[in-house]
């Protein structure tokens, strides 16, 4: 087979960035001039302005989305090898988080309205012997957070949530970072707020979480107190040059998420005949970020090949759940186990879709998707 040019590609982040392309230089120049790396007003700054777009009361920056998990779990205090809930149908790093944070991951099943964690099956798995839900807003659009969070409060356990897709993604007002004890944020290039290179941050509640995770990021040290460990930490900051960039792009998340959402509702009228299943709708109180617009195809692997062929960027999220990848067949699941996230991981099917995307790239789409379906 000839390999074909991929002219449009799943995700244009220098496209998202040019708007701000000076600014972040001057980011730079000013940053290689200070020399002050780490630890600094930038990160300072860019924290408070996230937990203020949030709506929570604290921002601590870290490395990346799966150490934001990490800590996370790590700062509420979870007992080690208690149950950990989440979804099969997530990406790897939740689960790597659970693990690496002494939990036993646990998952639920998915619910094929929001395709996010199942409400019902969570209510059945809630124990004694669960730490912590782990809600993924999966792919921009919030879980089911007032049940979720009704259920867990009930049952005194703490909710965690995976926002790495859901910066800006609402419910009834409420943003995704303002529902659970704490939430963990990844800023990966691709992700709606992106850095230039890896980054991630945990917001929360509780002005002593906040406290913990600071001293986690930093060798488990109190402020002023280099010297001195408290706890077992690490190395685990968000940069200075980092947060400066992710302070500026802030500023047009809002904007961008907007262009992501005018772009899903263009989708769902250029597919709206086609042999294929649109993400559910969401409700009018909600804003669904589109971190991916993700269709259920039949064939998927050949209709995904016919758009590659025709060089268009389109991809799969997540080909094989949690349950069933070899490093975690430890954990004793199999096929069959949870059959929503299974069915999505055989047809879903992530579209082109992010700020500045042209109609025109969108109709190319559609009528390649007509093709591939006909
Ligand atoms: C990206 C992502 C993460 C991990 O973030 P990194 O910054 O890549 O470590 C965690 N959970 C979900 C759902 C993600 O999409």
């Amino acid at each position: 087979m000839e390999s074909v040019r991929v002219d449009l590609p799943l995700f244009d982040v220098g496209r998202a960035l040019e708007p701000l392309r000076e600014e972040a230089v001057a980011i730079f120049d000013r940053l290689m001039r200070s020399g002050q790396f780490t630890l600094g007003a930038e990160l300072r700054s860019f924290e408070e302005h996230f937990a203020a777009f949030c709506g929570a009361p604290h921002c601590v920056g870290v490395s990346d989305g799966t150490t934001a998990l990490r800590l996370g779990l790590l700062a509420l205090d979870i007992a080690p090898g208690a149950r950990v809930i989440t979804v099969p149908n997530t990406f790897v790093a939740t689960v790597e988080a659970i693990d690496a944070a002494g939990a036993l991951p646990s998952f639920v099943d998915a619910q094929t309205t929001d395709r996010c964690l199942d409400v019902a099956q969570l209510a059945g798995a809630l124990g004694d012997d669960v730490g912590a839900v782990i809600p993924v807003h999966l792919f921009g659009r919030l879980a089911a957070m007032p049940e979720i969070c009704a259920l867990c409060e009930q049952a005194g356990v703490p909710v965690l949530e995976d926002a790495a897709q859901a910066h800006g993604a609402s419910l009834g007002g409420r943003r995704a970072g303002s529902w659970g004890e704490a939430a963990a944020f990844s800023f990966y290039p691709t992700k709606n707020l992106g850095a230039a290179g890896d980054g991630g941050a945990v917001v929360c509640r509780d002005p002593g979480v906040a406290e913990t995770l600071r001293s986690l990021r930093h060798h488990g040290s109190l402020p002023g107190e280099p010297n001195l460990h408290v706890r077992r930490g690490g190395t685990a900051r968000l940069d200075n040059l980092q947060a400066a960039l992710l302070d500026l792009r802030l500023t047009r998340l809002r904007e961008e998420n907007d262009e992501r959402r005018r772009a899903a509702a263009a989708y769902r009228e250029l597919l709206a005949d086609l042999p294929l299943t649109l993400p559910a709708v969401e409700a009018a109180s909600e804003v669904h970020v589109h971190h991916l617009f993700v269709v259920e195809v039949p064939e998927r692997d050949r209709v995904l090949d016919a758009l590659r062929e025709s060089g268009i960027a389109a991809a799969v999220h997540y080909p094989t759940p949690i349950h069933l990848q070899p490093a975690w067949r430890h954990l004793g699941y199999a096929r069959g186990d949870f059959p929503v996230a299974e069915q999505l991981a055989d047809h879903c099917l992530s579209l082109p879709c992010f700020p500045g995307i042209t109609e025109d790239e969108q109709v190319r789409v559609a009528g390649a998707l007509t093709e591939a379906l006909r």
